[in-house]
C-alpha cells in the first residue's frame, strides 16, 4: 500500500480555511499564493510517493552499517537526498540572501510533514540540516555564514546537532565536552557525543555539526556552554573540501526504529571548531536550532500518523471480516464495524486537526520572522513560543498512537513485517523521546510558557480562539463543546498558574495540562474547518469535514475534562509512594 499525499486536505485548508493574505503580502516578492503553494506541494508529494516511500520498507531492513569508521547508509537514500536537493528543496524556506528561495516557513511545514510520513528516517536529513542552517543564520558571524549557508541550501553539505552526551541528555548542564582557544581564533573541541542524527553518512559533501562544549574559564552548569560550528572537513578556502577534521564515529545505535537513519557516536579529539555567537551563551543560540527541530518533530509525528492512516483506511475497505453489523451474512469489510471505524477516526481526527494548527503556527512563525512592525513580531513569537511544547508532544503523542491504532487495523497483519505497519509504529516511537523528550515539553509548558508576560500570552490566545469561536454562526452542535472546553482551559490555566511556585504541583499537572490544551486546540481547528466546509470546492470535503468535526466533539473532547480533573488533584497522589517502594 503506496503513501497518499494529503492533496484534497491541503487544498481545503489552503483555500477555504486559511486566510493567506498575511502572508501573500509578506511574501510578494516571492510571488506566493495558495496556487503557488498547491503546486509545489503537488510536486512534492509526487517525490515523496514515487521516491521516497518506496525506499522506507526497504531501508528499515537494510539499516546502516559502519565500515572502515564511516557510515552506510541503505541502497538509493544518497541518491534520493541528492534528487531532493536538485530539485531545490532544502532552500525552500532558506534565505535569498545565501542562495534560498525565500518562501514560507508555513510551505516548508507541510513540505515536512508528506517526507516524514514517507520516509522518517530520510526526514532527517533535510530536517537538521534546516534547524543548523537557522542557528547559523542567527548567530554566527558573516564569514561563517558565507561559507557554509549555500552550501547547505543547496544540499550539497548537510547538518547535524551535537547535543548529547551518556551522562548529559535532558540536564545538558552536565556536559563536558571542551574547548580549547587555538592561536587562530577557532577552538579545538575534545569530547565524545552519544545519538547524533545523521552524525556522519556517506552521501557525500560536507557535514557540518553544532556542538555544545565547553570553554576553559566556563562557569558550571547551563550558563557556561558554548556553541560550535565543526565540519567534517575544513573548507579549502575556495568552496571545496580541504582536510578531514579531527572526528570520527564510534559506533552507530541500534535502534528500534528509524534503521536507515545513521546515528551516531561521535568522538571529537582536537575537531576544529569555530564559535557561534558569545561565549557561555551557547544554550541560548542552540534553542534557534532546537525550537525549529521540536516544531518539525511534531510534524514528523503527524506525518507519520498520516501515513498510517492512509495506508489502514484503504486495508479497512478491502479486508472481508465477519458479518456486518447492520445484518446480512457476510463476510463484511472490517470498515463497517463500529471499533474499527472509530480507531480510523481517532486517528483522522487528530491528523486533520494536527495539520490545520500546524498552518496557524507556522503562519505565527512566518509573521515573526518576517512583519515588518515589531509590535506583531514579538507577539507572534510569543505564540509560537506558547504552542512549541504542544506541537512537539502532541503531536509526537496522538502521532505513535496513531501509527499503533491504523496497525490495530490490520490485525495479525500489522504485526507482520511486509506490510510496513509495525515499522511505521516503531518509527514513530522515538518522536516522543528525541529533541526533548514529552515529558520535558510538558514541563516546558507549565513552567515556563504559561507565565511568559505573567499569564498573559496564554490568556490573551484563550480569549482570541474564544472570540473566533464565538463569531461562528449556526454550528452549535460543534461550537459549544469546544467554547465550554475552552472556559474550562482558562480556569484550568489559572488553577495551574496560581500553583506556579511549587515545583512538585507544576510537575505533576504538566503532561495531562498539555494533553488538555492540545484537545482544545484541535477542538478550535474543527470549528474552523467545520465553518467552512460548505465552502470547500470537493463534495467529499463538505461531508467529511462536519461528521469529523462531530466525532471529534462527542468522542474525543470529552477527554479533555478527564485530563483537568486529574490535573486539579495536584501532585499528592504522585509523591505519595515513598521512592523505595517502587
Ligand atoms: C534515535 C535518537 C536520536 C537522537 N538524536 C539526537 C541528536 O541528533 N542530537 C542530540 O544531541 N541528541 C539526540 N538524541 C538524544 C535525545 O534528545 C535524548 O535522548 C533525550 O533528550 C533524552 O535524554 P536522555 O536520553 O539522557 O534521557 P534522560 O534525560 O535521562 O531522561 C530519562 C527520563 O527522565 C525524565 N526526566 C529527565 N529530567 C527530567 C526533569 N527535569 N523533569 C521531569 N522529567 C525528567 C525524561 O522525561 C525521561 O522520561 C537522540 C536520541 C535518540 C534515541
Amino acid at each position: 500500500m503506496s503513501y497518499v499525499p494529503p492533496l484534497s486536505d491541503l487544498r481545503f485548508l489552503l483555500n477555504s480555511v486559511f486566510d493567506l493574505a498575511p502572508l501573500q503580502a509578506l511574501f510578494a516578492e516571492q510571488g506566493f499564493d495558495a496556487a503557488l503553494a498547491l503546486a509545489l506541494l503537488e510536486e512534492a508529494g509526487r517525490f515523496c510517493a514515487e521516491t521516497l516511500e518506496p525506499l522506507n520498507l526497504k531501508g528499515d531492513e537494510a539499516g546502516c552499517r559502519l565500515e572502515n569508521g564511516q557510515p552506510v547508509t541503505p541502497p538509493g537514500f544518497a541518491e534520493a537526498y541528492r534528487q531532493y536537493a536538485e530539485n531545490g528543496w532544502c532552500a525552500l524556506s532558506g534565505a535569498p540572501a545565501y542562495g534560498g528561495q525565500g518562501l514560507p516557513h508555513t510551505l516548508q511545514v507541510l513540505v515536512d510533514e508528506m517526507v516524514s510520513g514517507a520516509n522518517l528516517s530520510f526526514s532527517l536529513f533535510p530536517g537538521l540540516t534546516r534547524g543548523a542552517t537557522e542557528a547559523i543564520s542567527a548567530h554566527a558571524n558573516d564569514e561563517l555564514k558565507g561559507v557554509y549557508l549555500p552550501k547547505m541550501l543547496s544540499g550539497e553539505w548537510t547538518g547535524a546537532m551535537a547535543l548529547t552526551e551518556a551522562a548529559a541528555g535532558t540536564d545538558l548542564g552536565l556536559l563536558r565536552t571542551r574547548a580549547e582557544p587555538l592561536a587562530d581564533g577557532a577552538y579545538a573541541i575534545t569530547g565524545t557525543k552519544i545519538f547524533i542524527s545523521s552524525g556522519d553518512h556517506d552521501f557525500g559533501g560536507n557535514i557540518i555539526h553544532l556542538v555544545l562544549a565547553r570553554l576553559p574559564d566556563a562557569p558550571a552548569g547551563v550558563k557556561g556552554i558554548s556553541l560550535f560550528l565543526v565540519p567534517k572537513f575544513l573548507p579549502d578556502g575556495t568552496g571545496g573540501l580541504g582536510a578531514r577534521n579531527g572526528f570520527s564515529v564510534g559506533a552507530l545505535e541500534h535502534k528500534m526504529g528509524i534503521h536507515a537513519q545513521p546515528t551516531c557516536v561521535i568522538n571529537y579529539d582536537g575537531a576544529k571548531g569555530w564559535l557561534v555567537g558569545t561565549p557561555h551563551r551557547g544554550l541560548a543560540a542552540m534553542f534557534t536550532m532546537m525550537n525549529a527541530e521540536r516544531l518539525f518533530v511534531g510534524i514528523q509525528g503527524l506525518g507519520v500518523a498520516q501515513a498510517a492512516y492512509g495506508k489502514a483506511a484503504a486495508y479497512a475497505k478491502e479486508r472481508l471480516q465477519g458479518r456486518p453489523p447492520a445484518g446480512g451474512t457476510g463476510p463484511a469489510p472490517i470498515i463497517e464495524h463500529p471499533d474499527v471505524r472509530r480507531m480510523l477516526l481517532t486517528v483522522r481526527a487528530f491528523v486533520e486537526a494536527g495539520r490545520a494548527l500546524a498552518i496557524w503556527v507556522a503562519m505565527q512563525i512566518d509573521i515573526s520572522r518576517h512583519h515588518a512592525e515589531e509590535k506583531s513580531r514579538q507577539q507572534a513569537e510569543k505564540l509560537v513560543s506558547l504552542l512549541t511544547p504542544v506541537v512537539k508532544a502532541a503531536f509526537t503523542d496522538f502521532g505513535f498512537e496513531g501509527a499503533v491504532l491504523a496497525q490495530q487495523v490490520f490485525g495479525g497483519h500489522g504485526y507482520i513485517h511486509e506490510w510496513g505497519m509495525e515499522q511505521l509504529a516503531r518509527d514513530a516511537r522515538i518522536t516522543q523521546i528525541y529533541e526533548g523528550t514529552n515529558g520535558v515539553q510538558a514541563l516546558d509548558l507549565v513552567s515556563r510558557k504559561l507565565e511568559l508576560d505573567d499569564g498573559q500570552v496564554v490568556r490573551g490566545f484563550l480569549a482570541g480562539v474564544e472570540a473566533e469561536l464565538a463569531a461562528i454562526e449556526g454550528l452549535e452542535e460543534i461550537t459549544a463543546p469546544v467554547r465550554a472546553a475552552v472556559a474550562e482551559l482558562r480556569g484550568l490555566t489559572d488553577a495551574v498558574l496560581a500553583r506556579a511556585a511549587d515545583a512538585a504541583e507544576t510537575g505533576a499537572a504538566s503532561a495531562d495540562y498539555l494533553r488538555a490544551f492540545a484537545l482544545v486546540c484541535f477542538g478550535w481547528m474543527w470549528a474552523r474547518m467545520a465553518a467552512a466546509a460548505p465552502g470547500a470546492e470537493e463534495a467529499e470535503i463538505r461531508e467529511a469535514k462536519p461528521a469529523l468535526a462531530r466525532f471529534f466533539v462527542t468522542r474525543m473532547l470529552p477527554q479533555a475534562q478527564a485530563l483537568g480533573a486529574a490535573v486539579r488533584s495536584g501532585a499528592a497522589p504522585l509523591v505519595a509512594l515513598p521512592a523505595a517502594l517502587f
